[in-house]
């Protein structure tokens, strides 16, 4: 079980029966999905958000809620590679999000708890003096530090002073009670702003779609401008209460949070279907650092990766202009879904938002990234035998760890039986 599922009770939401019409459709009851609905019903806008399985039930119950705009080392590279204006506007939005965390805790109980975000080395310094150099530059509150008291000894380290941490299933628990949502009601296609369901379809205005993973087969062409990652976490007792939340940006390495007086610890991130040691990788991190530490929870979970490193916020596709999506947080969910709920209500209510255009998905596609997603994708299309993937026939690998059948290309997940467990495949597989 995940930590934040225990003795966490969820309300409960009726299956749609029958047909139904609506202004706006959210898709998805994850931490997008919700805050989408909450954004739109505190508008007054009419709206309707149909959760496939039960809300919260995603990633958002796999994830470790630290709510900051320091997204790893992303300034340095958007600098790099889009300028200043675009790491302003994307600092600023995210900002932003933080102040909307803060504002509703004044008003739900979920357990917010302001402590500040780390990003620490284990062997680099420079690397770490640029980013806070360039986070000063760009506004934000950040310095270089040696001391950011992890027990353990580290290169050096960069302190945002102005973030959080939460229990993401108490504010969906918190948010949700008053919200229109239909529980069991699994979109299976979306036609112009028709989506259908195996039973009925709701005709809508404008859609949605926050389903973590888009689901619309080719459509956007997300199957090549995201894969999905897998990330292993423990929840520790008899481990030390630290003073910040922390993440080490390389390309396997840990995190750290407290919740009550667990430690959690996550990390040994790869690319869904093709590492097998990620819960091996973080317990040894564990055993050399914390030897007296008792595991009380254990598991993994997957997010949705963009080329560049920022998420997909906005029109779903030209042939879908009424249509919007959500996706690709890079393990930065928790900012990214609330700055994707004002822009996506500012846009199904036509009004003008002004971080819309950064996190486009409508942006140039042209970067190393979509040369792997496509060479991962031909190399496990053309694999000719084995188990094959319900969305778009990729040969699936067997994950020993957690008895799963996992595919390479787009990170869709099924269980020993076949079922699904993560998308994008909409129908079970044959395994
Ligand atoms: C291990 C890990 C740790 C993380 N830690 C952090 C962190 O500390 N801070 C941070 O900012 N971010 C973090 N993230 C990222 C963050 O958790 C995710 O980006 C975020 O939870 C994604 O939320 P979501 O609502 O988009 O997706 P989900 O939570 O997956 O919600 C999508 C929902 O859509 C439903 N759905 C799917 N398809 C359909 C359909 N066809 N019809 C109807 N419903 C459908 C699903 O059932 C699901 O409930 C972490 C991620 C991982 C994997």
């Amino acid at each position: 079980m995940r930590l934040w599922e225990e003795k966490m009770e969820l309300p409960h939401f009726p299956r749609l029966q029958g047909d139904a019409e609506t202004d706006v459709l959210v898709i998805g009851g994850g931490i997008t999905g919700v805050l989408c609905a909450h954004m739109l019903h505190e508008q007054g806008v009419e709206y309707l958000l149909a959760e496939g399985r039960q809300i919260g039930s995603g990633t958002t119950a796999g994830t470790t809620a630290v709510i900051t705009a320091q997204h790893s080392d992303v300034y340095t590279k958007m600098v790099k590679r889009f300028g200043k204006e675009v790491a302003r506007g994307y600092l600023a939005a995210n900002m932003n999000a933080f102040h909307a965390y803060q504002a509703l805790s004044g008003r739900h109980d979920f357990e917010y708890e302001e402590k500040p975000s780390y990003l620490y080395s284990l062997t680099e310094k420079q690397d770490l003096q640029v980013e806070a150099a360039i986070l000063k530059e760009l506004g934000a509150e950040a310095e270089y530090t040696e001391e950011c008291g992890l027990p353990f000894e580290i290169a050096g380290a960069v302190r945002f002073p102005k973030a959080a941490q939460m229990h993401p299933l108490k504010l969906l628990g918190a948010l949700s009670k008053r919200l229109h949502i239909k529980e069991n009601t699994h979109i299976v296609d979306v036609k112009g702003t028709t989506a259908y369901t195996a039973h009925g379809k709701i005709t809508a205005k404008k859609i949605i779609i926050a389903a973590h993973y888009p689901f619309l087969k080719l459509k956007g062409l997300y199957p090549l401008k995201l894969y999905q990652k897998r990330s292993f976490v423990v929840a520790l007792a008899h481990a030390p209460a630290l003073p910040g939340t922390y993440a080490d940006p390389g390309q396997r390495g840990i995190y750290l949070r407290n919740y009550k007086d667990l430690l959690i610890v996550g990390g040994g991130d790869a690319r869904t279907g093709t590492a097998q040691d990620g819960f091996s990788f973080v317990r040894e991190f564990v055993k050399g650092v914390f030897p007296d530490a008792r595991e009380k929870y254990a598991w993994a979970a997957q997010d949705c990766i963009s080329l560049d490193e920022i998420p997909y916020i906005g029109t779903y596709s030209r042939a879908l202009p009424h249509v919007y999506v959500a996706t690709g947080f890079n393990e930065w969910g928790m900012t990214s879904a609330m700055a994707a709920a004002s822009i996506l209500t500012d846009l199904a209510m036509g009004r003008e938002n002004e971080y819309a255009e950064i996190f486009s998905p409508g942006r140039p596609m042209l970067r190393p990234q979509l040369a792997l997603n496509a060479a991962e994708t031909i190399k496990n299309f053309f694999t000719p035998k084995g188990k094959r993937c319900s969305h778009l026939g990729c040969a699936l690998k067997h994950n020993e760890d957690e008895n799963t059948w996992d595919c390479p290309c787009h990170g869709s997940r099924f269980d020993e039986h076949g079922r699904i467990l993560d998308n994008p495949a909409v129908k079970n597989a044959r395994v």
